[in-house]
């Protein structure tokens, strides 16, 4: 059997980055950046007023105090969005608004605070340094200068600064299109009645929630039964439109577990039995070069695989470089034994106490309790063949 590591990078070895695209400013949100962008213009492209207060010639207020304040003529207000239409001298200040372009002349702004105006002049209480409360030209970005780099996600602050550089679009990696089938005779969508032996499809939602959560645009194709041929068909139609396909179950050794042959006529798979719980049973591969995530049938197993294989995965397509959520150390609130030959994923509730994390586990871990995930907010990483008693650390992650 592989273990997680191996067969994780594995994968990620086979895995290429999408095309790049060309994407509108508002559509640019979580997208990776697939070009160098560089500053068209300085910003701020003019010297301004970081304050609302006076703009002056910081030599003529050097002496200012409150006992003896400094008296200078005021001539004229700019507001912010308005060129100065005068120049300050020695004597005189300008009344000035945050964001207002510095008037010639003046090399500081008094804040409002400690100045008293009566309309013509104004009385200064402290002196300021030159340069004080002033944002220089090109202080946050020069023209022409690298402002983000090919790799950058784009967050809401990139955003901005997108547009601070009067960039309309830009180049990014495209997200992948990712198709989901439930497999088996025994689903039911939501909204039927359940019939006996018949039980509801979960794992479809879920994995469309994931692969949403991933970055990546969900297709959702419904349940393929258990019979070849419509599994083919499914499986097809869903390759027809999708850069990606997962499927969940059939891919044991059951009878009915049409999944690997359809996939394997179709393509070329490797059938994993990888070294982890829940999760066992996997199927890896490529059909027209497009990859194939065979998921497990059990909710826990299909949803813990998708986080620590589909997930890096698609976060490669599109244009990632860290794909795999942080790992940090966790204290064991309780005894738990891994006697198992695999490394077991166990749900946990993982909080903050006294300056470190502790983990407790969510009752009951088999592969088909989903209230196990439900309850928790991450994993903790039991190795094979273990027994650890509270206040042991593990290995511990986060999920969302
Ligand atoms: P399989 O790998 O197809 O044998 O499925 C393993 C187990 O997972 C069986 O108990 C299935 O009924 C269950 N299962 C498979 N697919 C789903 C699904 N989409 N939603 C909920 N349970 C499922
Ligand atoms: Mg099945």
């Amino acid at each position: 059997m592989l273990s997680v590591e191996a067969a994780r990078q594995q994968m990620l070895d086979t895995i290429d980055v999408l095309q790049t695209e060309q994407r509108e400013i508002l559509e640019c949100s979580g997208y990776v950046l697939a070009e160098d962008l560089y500053a068209s213009d300085n910003i701020p492209p003019f010297d301004n007023s970081a304050m609302d207060g006076f703009a002056v010639i910081s030599s003529d207020v050097k002496a200012a105090s409150k006992e003896n304040p400094i008296v200078l003529s005021v001539v004229e207000t700019i507001a912010a969005g308005f060129a100065p239409k005068k120049k300050v001298s020695s004597g005189s200040a300008a009344r000035i608004m945050t964001g207002a372009m510095m008037p010639d002349g003046a090399n500081a702004v008094v804040m409002q605070e400690v100045t008293e105006f009566d309309g013509d002049t104004v009385q200064i209480f402290e002196s300021v340094d030159k340069s004080e409360n002033v944002r220089f030209t090109g202080e946050s970005v020069k023209v022409k200068d690298c402002v983000m780099s090919n790799g950058k996600i784009l967050h809401p602050p990139e955003i901005s600064m997108m547009a601070s550089l009067n960039c309309a679009s830009v180049e990014v990696y495209r997200k992948p299109k990712v198709a989901i089938v439930s497999t088996g005779d025994e689903l039911m969508p939501i909204g039927e009645t359940l019939k006996p032996g018949k039980i509801r499809d979960s794992n479809r939602y879920g994995l469309y929630a994931q692969v949403q959560n991933a970055g990546g645009i969900p297709i959702d194709m419904g349940i393929a039964p258990d019979d070849a041929d419509k599994t083919e068909q499914i499986f097809l139609k869903s390759l027809s439109q999708a850069d990606a396909l997962i499927t969940s179950g059939g891919v044991s050794v059951g009878e009915h577990d049409v999944v690997r042959n359809v996939l394997t006529k179709l393509g070329k798979m490797h059938f994993w039995r990888v070294a982890m719980k829940p999760g066992k049973p996997q199927v890896y591969g490529f059909i027209d070069d497009k990859p194939i995530f065979g998921l497990p049938g059990n909710p826990v197993s299909s949803l813990v695989v998708f986080e620590l294989f589909v997930r890096p995965a698609l976060l490669k397509m599109a244009g990632h470089t860290e794909l795999l959520r942080p790992t940090f150390e966790a204290v064991l609130t309780t005894d738990v034994t891994n006697s198992d030959g695999r490394v077991n994923y166990m749900r946990a509730i993982i909080s903050k106490e006294n300056g470190e994390y502790v983990a407790k586990t969510t009752g009951p871990q088999g592969s088909g309790i989903l209230h196990s995930l439900v309850l928790a907010n991450g994993l903790i990483t039991i190795p094979s063949g273990v027994t650890l008693s509270a206040g042991e650390r593990i290995e511990a992650q986060f999920l969302n």
